[in-house]
């Protein structure tokens, strides 16, 4: 490590301008320190001569509205300061969303629902991060939907799932994920199962939505709901189909004028579509990194991480004790279903699923449904656990559980499309 690296670096920077930096090497530690003045982090004020740790794999921006002196020591692969952000066209955003939560509350009325759209790496998580902490910071206690199957901020991939915020984000964590409301999907892209996906955001939005009315705080906060990157052809039309479910008032379109032009056209002129530049700090990533990522969540499920490490356990189910099921039954033609169904219907039926080698590395979401006569895809999951081993001779599965005990006598699985080898050391 070179001198300057061990002794660190002051950055000054002026009012409206952020410190980028990117860590790309394994273990690689870097320590940021507010000496002076105000900063944030994606909405997360700074707390002056904190140290806050990043490692591997972080991309963040440490923005200023005051201007500031920051201190940096450990190896950065990429580090700069921009004066160019939209930082001003986002609060712009929250202010915008204060004034409908502002009337909501006055009126005792439902607080409005922002949808962030946009193609994969526009900065849309960052942008809902920066909203929620926003909202927060001025005592509001919005909820946080996460739409997005492929990457599962909240719970991990091939789920849907909404959060309450009450503080804002830790600089190094993120949100706390705690007691979130979880819905299985089980597909990586919602092009899995186009009809499940839906019925799946329309039961999170139903059931959100309801229960808004329960707390008066959170009713006039709202919701900020990210969604998928996938934005064309039927990508597009999901996105339609949860603007209508959340009954969304505001959607925030980022870097994508096309998508942009085309809500203008789709939705009702009541609501309000805003087209936001992206910020040039956001960092693109590949197919194979954003596979990283999905697996990393999934580790972090199970492992934790440095800072608060988990310790799953692992144990056997017979087979015949497995009470494991998929949703969604192989497509039949029209002409071949019972009477009164159409080949739609197939979609969302849940099956049972017998186990074979072809189950080994699965990721299972435990429902806390009590049978498939329950409504399965309406009912929300415990948690999840990972298939390690199929023993075809001794008829038993090995799972990987947060759990230490065996699964609870009717505990009803979930098949996921999404696998995480487990070569944890
Ligand atoms: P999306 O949700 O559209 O896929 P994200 O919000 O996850 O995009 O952003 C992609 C990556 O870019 C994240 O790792 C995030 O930390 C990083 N990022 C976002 N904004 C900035 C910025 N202004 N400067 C540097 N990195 C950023």
């Amino acid at each position: 490590m070179s001198d300057h690296q061990n002794r660190g670096q002051d950055f000054s920077l002026e009012a409206d301008s952020e410190l980028r930096f990117e860590i790309e090497q394994k273990d690689a530690k870097v320590l940021v320190t507010l000496v002076n003045g105000f900063a944030e982090l994606f909405g997360t004020e700074l707390v002056k001569k904190k140290k806050y740790e990043f490692g591997m794999g972080a991309k963040v921006a440490i923005f200023t509205y005051q201007g500031c002196v920051l201190h940096v020591t450990g190896k950065m692969d990429v580090c700069y300061i921009s004066k160019e952000t939209p930082m001003v066209q986002y609060v712009n955003c929250h202010a915008a969303l204060e004034q409908f939560r502002t009337e909501a509350e006055e009126k005792d009325r439902r607080g409005p629902v922002a949808m962030v759209v946009g193609p994969t790496d526009v900065g849309k998580s960052t942008l809902c991060r920066i909203l929620l902490n926003y909202a927060v910071r001025v005592g509001r206690r919005p909820l946080y939907a996460d739409l997005d199957v492929g990457q599962g901020a909240i719970a991990i991939s091939g789920n849907v799932a909404t959060i309450l915020i009450e503080r804002p984000a830790s600089v190094e964590e993120g949100f706390p994920k705690t007691a979130p409301l979880v819905y299985h999907f089980g597909h990586k892209s919602p092009s899995g199962n186009s009809v499940l996906y839906n019925a799946v955001v329309s039961k999170m939005a139903e059931v959100t939505l309801q229960s808004l009315n329960g707390n008066k705080r959170t009713k006039s906060s709202g919701i900020i709901v990210n969604t998928c990157g996938w934005v064309k052809g039927h990508g597009y039309a999901h996105l339609l189909h949860a603007a209508r479910a959340y009954g969304a008032c505001a959607i925030f379109v980022l870097d994508q004028e096309r998508l942009y032009n085309e809500l203008l056209r789709d939705v009702p002129s009541s609501v309000h579509v805003v087209l936001l530049p992206k910020s040039g700090g956001v960092v693109e990533r590949s197919k194979e990194l954003r596979h990283e990522c999905r697996d990393q969540r999934i580790k972090e499920y199970f492992y934790g991480n440095a800072r608060a490490p988990f310790y799953p356990f692992s144990f056997e189910v017979k087979f015949q004790e497995l009470r494991l099921y998929k949703i969604g039954a192989p497509p039949l033609p029209d002409s071949c279903m019972p009477i009164g169904m159409k080949a739609e219907d197939n979609k969302t039926k849940v099956v049972a699923v017998t186990p074979t080698p072809a189950l080994i590395h699965h990721v299972l979401a435990l429902s806390f449904a009590e049978s498939v006569d329950d409504d399965v895809i309406g009912t929300n999951i415990a948690g999840f656990c990972c298939v390690t081993e199929v023993d075809m001779e001794r008829q038993v599965v090995m799972l990987l559980s947060p759990q230490p005990r065996p699964l609870p006598p009717n505990a009803l699985l979930l098949w996921s499309e999404l696998q995480f080898m487990d070569n944890h050391t």
